[in-house]
């Protein structure tokens, strides 16, 4: 079963699409690959940039890898994307902070001759992006969906209806809407049954965000709403949509003095696997950051060869469909949670901390 894990996280099948754009006439090794990174919100994010920068290396290009601020992130992101094509960057790879920004940056580094990749995270509204790799964001949210409910039944058999609130991520990130609308398709049909209740009322995704993706904001958030709708009534589900808020959530309903409940996640982050064993976070979502980093730099010197890179669909970015390589991700609980440990040393080393 680890195998397994493995291959579903890391091989899905390739096909080539001849949609796809690129540089035809190819890059030399040694040519310089820029990778913009968001601000550091959650550990596959602290983990891609070392990864990166060594795959990069092992594939004989120069790496240039450049995490935006916490302060000032937009800004950051848009000034290094620009030095990266002034530095003649030949390939660019960008994990958005806000996928909306970053129109101008995109479309002078394709004018300076760099293939624009978007990683993880699709850029919004612009003609400017050549390809995108993530792991498939609508299922996550699906997954997340599904386990939910899934979750509830396991641990509540005598009840018929339950009491849950939902988070989404931050608004400027273009997963965030495309994960609740994933868990969404799951849960509203049972909203609308009765058989969830969402008893703030807070279904929409303004409402339901978590600015920045910062923990402190889901656990406000979820202090006020216990404060606010469960004074004589008792939460039994979250719909969360990563381990950073999950945790957080956990916390505020452990502080609030409420009995424990069922909690989604996704990126099988180091501090909540333990939790997962345990049963206090119900399930995460495996998507192994060194599968990603690696298809990307896969892609990069399939364009360094002159070739297209292999994709398997296509996204639409409000403005053009995007050629993509989605991969798959992988439900964690407590039944294989050991294994998605055991698969990931990086995880491995962080937890033995
Ligand atoms: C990523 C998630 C991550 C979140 C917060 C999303 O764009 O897909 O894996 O939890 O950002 O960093």
């Amino acid at each position: 079963a680890a195998v397994a894990l493995l291959a579903l996280a890391g091989c899905s099948s390739r096909s080539a699409d001849d949609s796809g754009s690129g540089d035809a006439k190819g890059f030399d090794k040694g040519s310089l690959i820029g990778v913009a990174l968001p601000d550091k919100t959650s550990e596959n994010w602290v983990l891609a940039g070392g990864l990166f920068k060594s795959a990069i290396e092992e594939a004989g290009f120069k790496a240039d890898v450049q995490y935006a601020g916490q302060s000032t992130p937009v800004p950051d992101q848009q000034a290094q994307i620009a030095s990266m094509s002034t530095k003649g960057a030949k390939v660019i790879i960008i994990g958005a902070k806000d996928g909306g920004q970053l129109g101008t940056q995109v479309k002078d580094a394709k004018a300076a001759g760099a293939t624009v990749i978007a990683y993880d995270r699709i850029l919004t509204d612009t003609k400017d992006i050549d390809y995108y790799v993530a792991f498939n964001n609508e299922k996550v949210g699906e997954l997340q969906g599904q386990a939910l409910l899934d979750g509830l039944k396991a641990k509540f058999p005598d009840k018929k209806s339950y009491n849950i609130e939902l988070f989404s991520g931050d608004p400027g990130d273009a997963n965030a809407p495309v994960f609740f609308q994933g868990a969404m398709k799951i849960l509203q049909p049972k909203i609308d049954d009765g058989t969830l209740k969402v008893v703030s009322g807070q279904t929409d995704i303004k409402q339901t965000a978590t600015k920045d993706w910062l923990a402190q904001n889901a656990q406000n958030r979820m202090d006020t709403i216990l404060q606010g709708s469960y004074q004589s009534t008792e939460l039994d589900g979250v719909l969360s949509p990563n381990d950073t808020l999950a945790r957080a959530i956990l916390t505020s309903v452990k502080s609030a003095g409420k009995p424990a409940i069922v909690v989604t996640g996704q990126d099988s982050e180091a501090a909540s696997i333990p939790l997962i064993m345990s049963g206090e976070q119900y399930m995460t979502i495996y998507k192994d950051t060194r599968d990603l980093v690696k298809k990307a730099i896969e892609m990069t010197t399939q364009l360094s060869k002159g070739d297209k890179a292999d994709t398997t669909t296509k996204t639409n970015n409000g403005s053009v469909d995007v050629p993509t390589f989605y991969l798959p991700p992988v439900v964690v609980t407590k039944d294989n949670a050991a294994e998605a440990y055991k698969n990931n040393p990086d995880l491995e080393k962080l937890t033995q901390q």
